[in-house]
């Protein structure tokens, strides 16, 4: 039986959205892509490698691989709380991905509030792994900033500037007008102000030059030229 708490979703993604977008807005280096393991030292949440936590005594005794099972990322409780990842082999945006659904279950209180739901992380089609889902898609590629770089620099926006997988990025494209819908002005405009400096930067094709382009007047303030290239770097 479902807890009274899936009553949440009625708004199918709104509560992702929101917690996304306000934690972009308390972390002010905002570049592309987004790194997990950044926020994760910054919201003071403990990440390990696998093959650390292997090699660490604390862990002796314990077999956190069963725990990962197929999984690229899982949090565990016991012994120590923390994210514990694949290393190695694993594919780094489909890793980043991951670090980023795993950082949503915890930024949204998933373990606390529904600890039964979350003894069985990982199930299809579960509310709780849609919605931590669509926290790592807004956080990787939060809608004001993708909109941004698709109308300004239509052939730079794609999976790789985002850090993510193509199928990632397809369904980041699908839910874009969902998610709109829970980011208002406002928010849209902090968090692009977060962005500034990265999505305002430019190059300058005659004297090579690099600067920010706050003012807006498609022109390199040290030669003159016109018409910068943008840079998102
Ligand atoms: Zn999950
Ligand atoms: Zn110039």
């Amino acid at each position: 039986m479902l807890g009274g708490g899936f009553m949440a979703y009625s708004l199918e993604g709104s509560r992702a959205v929101r917690y996304a977008c306000a934690v972009l807005t308390d972390n002010p280096a905002c570049v592309l892509p987004a790194d997990p393991f950044e926020l994760a030292r910054r919201a003071g949440i403990s990440l390990f490698s696998l093959s650390a936590v292997q090699d660490h005594p604390l862990w002796v005794g314990f077999d956190v691989t069963p725990a990962l099972r197929m999984a690229s990322a899982v949090t565990l409780s016991y012994p120590a709380f923390c994210i514990v990842y694949r290393d190695g082999d694993t594919d780094p945006d489909r890793l980043r991905f991951a670090l980023f659904h795993e950082l949503g279950h915890l930024f949204m209180n998933h373990y606390r509030d529904y600890p039964e739901q979350m003894r069985f992380p990982g199930s299809a089609g579960s509310p709780l792994e849609a919605e931590a889902d669509a926290f790592a898609l807004n956080l990787m590629a939060p809608v004001p900033v993708v909109d941004v770089i698709r109308y300004n620099r239509p052939r730079q926006a794609k999976a790789s500037l985002f850090g993510l997988s193509r199928s990632a990025w397809m369904r980041r494209l699908d839910s874009m007008d969902r998610d709109r819908a829970f980011v208002d002005e406002e928010m849209a405009n902090l968090i692009l102000y977060h962005f500034r400096d990265y999505l305002l930067n430019r190059r300058c094709p005659s004297c090579g030059r690099i600067f920010s382009d706050m003012e807006q007047q498609n022109r390199c303030p040290f030669c003159g030229a016109p018409d910068p290239e943008w840079i998102l770097s």
